[in-house]
């Protein structure tokens, strides 16, 4: 694999390059299929650790503090929030977009973890969101 890198000082680098995505097989593993799962009914799907009650979204397999195995999965229902997000004004080629597109992390509140996704409306740090999509990327709106 070679790596091409462009760009002068001041400016951001890309890397043109192949990967060899086709050479792997990727999983998502157990947990990750409850939550893409829990997507396709339009359901955010979390796991619930057993000894300290924690709740990861997306699901996770193990709870990162207690190191025990999580078996229990909830759907959350809370709205989410805007935790963070940037705003994109230019493609990969540097052409200016017609509309800013926003990503942002969203979080729920009483959870770990988060989920990156497409926001539009009036994004701002800490509105409640509204899931507009459930496709992944997942979309969301801010009013
Ligand atoms: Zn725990």
């Amino acid at each position: 694999m070679s790596w091409d890198k462009t760009g002068k000082d001041g400016s951001l680098l890309k890397w043109y390059d192949v990967m060899e995505a086709e050479k792997y097989e990727y999983t998502v593993g157990p947990a990750g299929e409850q939550f893409f799962n829990g997507l396709k009914q339009n359901k955010i799907i979390g796991s619930k650790c057993s000894k300290c009650g924690k709740i990861y979204i997306p699901a996770r397999l193990y709870c990162e503090d207690c190191f025990v195995k999580i078996n229990e999965y909830v759907e959350i229902k809370d709205e989410p929030y805007i935790d963070s997000f940037t705003t994109i004004y230019a493609d990969d080629e540097g052409n200016k977009l017609s509309t800013p597109v926003y990503i942002a992390l969203i979080r729920f509140p009483n959870t770990k973890g988060g989920i990156l996704c497409y926001a539009e409306g009036n994004v701002r740090l800490g509105a409640k969101a509204k899931i507009v999509s459930f496709e992944w990327p997942i979309r969301v709106r801010v009013e």
